[in-house]
């Protein structure tokens, strides 16, 4: 049922050089449910050497070629989706609605970046004198080295892979080792659509090795990366030593305002719905619930109400609606969390404890009245747990929301255009959903700021940091 997971380099599968492999945990058992390949130096070396002569080929192809190519790799994607989600679910843990999502979305993303690549038009720059010609043109940076991560298998990678294909980038993916089976299907997808030898290789693991490794090899000319800031931030300054581009996607505490104007029954729909998705394992959830006083206990209830009749359970059941986290770290991490919440005065409305003792199944989670001091409003908790504290005025609501150093998505409610407005304009962060979610779609932007990241991949922002700007400028003879 699950397949173990290879390599992919220079346009075949095949073990580690070594043979060495790893085991992958189902989160929902916590048992060994395959084993994916670990690629040592020697595997990097051929990736290496396979994706700088597939550059010299794929820059050269046409956008017109590559576009068709991405076009039909998406396609077959559309007509795998219910073969590949079951898998990701078995790895990976999310619910098979959400996996059905994620990989859905995948070919709409394909799609969009290879219409993209049709128009990485350049310039033509008015000369100060007669006869000049001054052109600007695009050119595709190099081969790229991307790490993606393990809550989203298959969409994190695929934006990586979509953007540096339509740039004309080569690319090496260093896959999740813990989710890698998803991924691995999104690279087939590619290869059958006839992406040529070497343009897309994937290896996995020990990340800090391959990361050490690939980025400040001379044939890697830029680097993308989701994932912690902590590690963003190492993975960034070896990039900075080399003088490599860089498109880093971080953590994220996104704040979740409520006025008191707003309609409390869809704020808390939508943003419920949004925080214990992906047990909350997501860098745009939801995180700190910040609820204007006159409606913050009917508004904590309605919320704890929803989290306490969260079905909690194994993937594939077609009942669950919350699946287990997907390792044992993030338990240790919730535990740590709660706990540090409740001793600095924190009130535990619902949930705050595993669930049973096989897998990593965790409570979906309320936390009330929670001090800016706990350690849950300052750092990212990547979890089913939901911090809540009152705030009175817009002024101070958007201090709040602005005090950490995490920048990447933010919510607000309000029935007020006026409210509405000003908070688009107060909020420092990459991106804003007002009254709605509406954040990740493939023609928009994707990225953070401050310490939650640089640069976007979404929307037609995306290609132009994989590519590298030209002037040309020309004089009649
Ligand atoms: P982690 O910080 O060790 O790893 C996070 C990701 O970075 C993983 O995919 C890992 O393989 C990769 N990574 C780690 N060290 C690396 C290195 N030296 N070089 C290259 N890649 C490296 O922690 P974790 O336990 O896997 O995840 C915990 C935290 O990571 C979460 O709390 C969350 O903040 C963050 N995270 C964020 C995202 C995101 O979408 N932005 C995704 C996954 C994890």
């Amino acid at each position: 049922m699950y397949p173990n997971t290879s390599l992919f380099i220079d346009g075949a599968w095949s073990p580690a050089a070594s043979g060495k492999t790893l085991e992958v945990l189902s989160p929902a058992t916590g048992e060994s449910v395959g084993k994916v390949a670990h690629a040592d130096k020697a595997d990097l070396d051929r990736a290496l050497a396979s994706a700088d002569k597939a550059f010299h080929v794929w820059s050269k192809t046409s956008a017109h070629e590559r576009y068709k190519i991405m076009r039909k790799a998406a396609d077959i994607l559309r007509t795998r989706i219910d073969q590949i989600a079951p898998i990701m679910t078995m790895e990976q843990g999310k619910p098979l609605a959400e996996a059905k999502g994620e990989t859905g979305l995948a070919p709409d993303l394909i799609d969009w970046f290879a219409e993209e690549a049709r128009r990485t038009y350049g310039r033509t720059i008015p000369a100060r004198a007669d006869g000049v010609v001054q052109l600007v043109f695009k050119e595709p940076v190099g081969p790229v080295a991307a790490f993606t991560p393990w809550n989203f298998p298959i969409n994190q990678a695929v934006r990586k892979i979509s953007i540096a294909l339509a740039a004309g980038c080569s690319i090496i993916v260093k896959g999740p080792e813990e989710t890698p089976a998803a991924c691995a299907e999104l690279v087939k997808a590619f290869a059958d659509a006839g992406v040529p030898q070497g343009v897309i290789n994937l290896v996995y693991g020990v990340p800090a090795d391959i990361s050490n490794y690939l980025i400040p090899h001379p044939v890697i000319r830029k680097i993308s990366f989701t994932g912690s800031t902590a590690v963003g931030k190492q993975l960034a300054a070896l990039a900075g030593q080399h003088m490599k581009r860089i498109t880093m996607e971080l953590g994220g505490h996104a704040p979740a305002i409520v006025f008191d104007d707003a309609d409390v029954d869809v704020a808390v729909k939508i943003l419920a719905a949004n925080k214990f998705r992906n047990a909350g394992q997501v860098c745009v959830s939801p995180t700190r619930f910040l609820i204007q006083e006159s409606v913050y206990d009917t508004f904590v209830d309605k919320f704890t109400t929803f989290a306490k009749k969260l079905k909690v359970g194994d993937g594939l059941d077609k009942d669950t609606r919350m699946g287990p986290m997907a390792n044992a770290r993030r338990l240790d991490a919730m535990d740590d969390f709660v706990s540090d919440a409740v001793q600095k005065g924190a009130k535990v409305e619902t949930g705050g404890k595993r669930i049973g003792n096989k897998g990593f199944f965790f409570e979906p989670t309320v936390l009330k009245d929670v001090p800016t001091s706990a350690k849950i409003m300052n750092e990212e908790p990547f979890g089913p747990v939901a911090a809540f504290q009152p705030f009175d005025t817009f002024d101070n609501v958007v201090k709040e929301a602005n005090r950490l150093n995490y920048g990447l998505a933010a919510y607000a409610y309000t029935k007020s255009a006026k409210t509405a407005e000003a908070i688009g304009h107060s909020i420092e962060s990459g991106m804003v959903s007002i009254n709605h979610h509406g954040l990740a779609l493939p023609e928009v932007p994707f990225g953070g700021v401050k310490d939650s990241g640089f640069g976007s991949e979404g929307g037609s922002e995306a290609l132009d940091s994989y590519m590298n700007f030209k002037f040309v400028t020309q004089a009649g003879l």
